[in-house]
């Protein structure tokens, strides 16, 4: 109830107050998921220069496609950002005065060090730098949900979901890139991760956290069979072991749009 709530009320803050403060709107991003089966076979199914790729097959006969990332991965490119539904301009997170991006962890404590390891994934690329507080400085807040009727109540919530993303945009803040690109600055993010999380392995869970931290900062979700074995791919099979390093194209991204 509360999202929904939440969101009702932002978008009648938005009309009421349409001409004298930021209006406020909502990119969403979904990260979706399959149901956890026990894989009883793995099987090759070819490779190129990106990616390895293999079948699992299923205890039930069905199949998951599955991807990992070869040695001779990354191909370095500059992987596409959120491009605001109003303005059509791609957003990013303000730096806070101390040169970092405050989050907040309100989930449950079962989380918390995937969380921390989610936080550490990004930090490590050494462009942007999440600073973890307790308060209301945050501009990122990790929420989650205890049971499926919470995660009910949200209407972004569809079935195997595992987290979502909502960054608001505070239009009377833009930037503009060195090359002239204009930007707007996300004023809010609220991440929420779904009940479901807690049947997955810690393996998911930090892949899970660490693509919505990336939506927080920014990136959009990748489709496509070349981006399979990236962290921002929008959606992961559980049950297989995911690759949650992240690499040169996320960095020379974060370089470009952070810079
Ligand atoms: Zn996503």
């Amino acid at each position: 109830m509360e999202e929904y709530m939440k969101k009702n009320l932002l978008a009648l803050l938005g009309i009421a107050f349409l001409t004298f403060t930021s209006i406020y709107s909502m990119t969403q991003n979904t990260l979706a998921s399959s149901k956890q089966q026990s894989i009883v076979k793995k099987i090759s199914a070819g490779k190129d220069k990106n990616f390895n790729y293999y079948e699992f097959v299923k205890k039930d006969g069905s199949v998951d496609f599955v991807s990992e990332v070869n040695a001779k991965y990354p191909k370095t490119h500059l992987l596409p950002f959120i491009k605001d539904n109003n303005t059509g301009l791609n957003i990013k997170q303000k730096i806070n005065d101390d040169g970092t991006i405050h989050v907040k962890y309100d989930g449950n404590s079962n989380l918390k060090n995937n969380f921390k390891n989610a936080v550490a994934a990004w930090n490590k690329l050494d462009v942007i730098k999440f600073k973890m507080v307790d308060d209301s400085s945050a501009t990122v807040d990790v929420h989650g949900n205890s049971n499926a009727k919470e995660d009910a109540n949200n209407p972004d919530y569809e079935k195997g979901n595992l987290g979502d993303t909502n960054n608001y945009v505070d239009y009377d803040s833009s930037t503009a890139l060195a090359d002239g690109t204009k930007m707007n600055y996300i004023s809010k993010s609220d991440i929420v991760l779904y009940s479901g999380i807690a049947k997955a392995s810690d393996n998911n869970k930090d892949h899970v956290i660490i693509h919505e931290l990336g939506h927080a900062l920014g990136f959009d979700d990748l489709y496509g069979q070349k981006n399979r074995g990236l962290v921002m791919f929008s959606t992961s099979p559980i049950g297989s072991v995911l690759l949650n390093h992240l690499g040169s194209s996320e960095k020379i991204s974060l370089q470009h749009y952070y810079q």
